[in-house]
């Protein structure tokens, strides 16, 4: 337990406790540090995108997901588990989200460009508040047409617990998206609050099999039920999947064996740069 020191303060007129735990004042410091560097990150362009690919059953390159990374002048290359959490609470996840839009959808135009990877789709994060933006609609179909995206590869990866405070405005919202092409997939599947009644709602194209169901493959029996299950849910509602996380050989032969379409994991290659990425795409042609 934290060292919690109580302290009465003297010199308040009024009789009041003041409690003063070392621990938190430091968590919050380096909070409020993070914020104010994660502010000039966004104004130096400090953020870059990542890709990691996605293929399908064959093992044939179908797509991508675009991951943020803070390219940090001290730290290096920081995880985003490091600091959406911070844009989140701190609402620079809208300015930080737009960037990665705009990073990603320029990507995915370049890839365009190139006769063997013209076919590919790019997955973004999007988070809860820059889905609720009222800007939100326009910016994305701006960038479609700014790009002359095929608004068909462009997939925006949600999550269900955004979703499920305002099931009406959400469904509003993709379902007039979706009638302008853009795809939606529901990540981390399995882990929210995720109810059969949402999943039937929701104008959904994919779901992402969360990485923890993937783990325990081939062995675990729970996960395996439940890969199943999900895999065949999505069979009859017409979803394509993802499995997340697929990192061995083993959890590839049984995820193929039980019809899963399609599979992301550090097995078929870990999120790099987009040079990085296009080089190895161009290779396994
Ligand atoms: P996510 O969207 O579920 O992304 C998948 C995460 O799993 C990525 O972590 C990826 O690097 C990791 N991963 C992929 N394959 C494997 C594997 O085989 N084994 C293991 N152990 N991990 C694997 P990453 O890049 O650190 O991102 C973490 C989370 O941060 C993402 O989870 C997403 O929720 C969030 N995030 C990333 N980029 C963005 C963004 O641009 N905007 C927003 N709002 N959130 C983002
Ligand atoms: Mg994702
Ligand atoms: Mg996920
Ligand atoms: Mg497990």
């Amino acid at each position: 337990q934290a060292d919690l020191a109580m302290y009465r303060a003297k010199d308040a007129g009024r009789n009041c406790l003041y409690f003063f735990d070392p621990e938190m004042q430091q968590a919050l410091s380096a909070r409020a540090q993070m914020e104010s560097e994660l502010r000039i990150a966004l104004q130096q362009e400090q953020l870059l995108l990542y890709y990691q690919p996605q293929v399908n059953a064959a093992g044939k390159l179908i797509g991508a997901e675009a991951l943020v990374r803070w390219q940090h002048p001290q730290r290096g290359l920081v995880a985003p588990a490091e600091f959406i959490p911070v844009a989140e609470a701190s609402g620079l996840i809208l300015s930080l989200g737009s960037i990665v839009l705009r990073q990603a959808c320029q990507q995915l135009s370049i890839w365009a460009s190139m006769p063997s990877l013209s076919e590919l789709s790019l997955s973004v994060n999007i988070s809860v508040h820059q889905f609720k933006q009222p800007g939100f609609v326009d910016e994305i179909l701006a960038l479609v047409e700014r790009f002359q995206l095929v608004p068909q590869r462009l997939k925006l990866e949600l999550t269900e617990s955004l979703l499920i405070d305002d099931m009406a405005f959400s469904i509003e919202r993709m379902k007039y998206l979706k009638q302008k092409g853009v795809g939606f997939a529901l990540d981390d599947f399995g882990t929210g609050y995720s109810s059969l009644a949402y999943i039937k709602q929701l104008p959904l194209d994919q779901l992402k099999i969360d990485r923890c169901f993937i783990d325990g493959l081939p062995d675990d029996a729970n996960d395996a039920a439940i890969t199943r299950i999900i895999i065949s849910l999505a069979k009859e509602l017409n979803l394509w999947v993802v499995a997340e996380g697929v990192e061995t050989e083993a959890q590839w032969k049984f995820l193929q064996a039980i019809g899963c379409p399609g599979y992301q994991g550090y097995l078929f290659g870990r999120p790099v740069s987009a040079e990085e990425f296009m080089k190895s795409a161009l290779n396994s042609k």
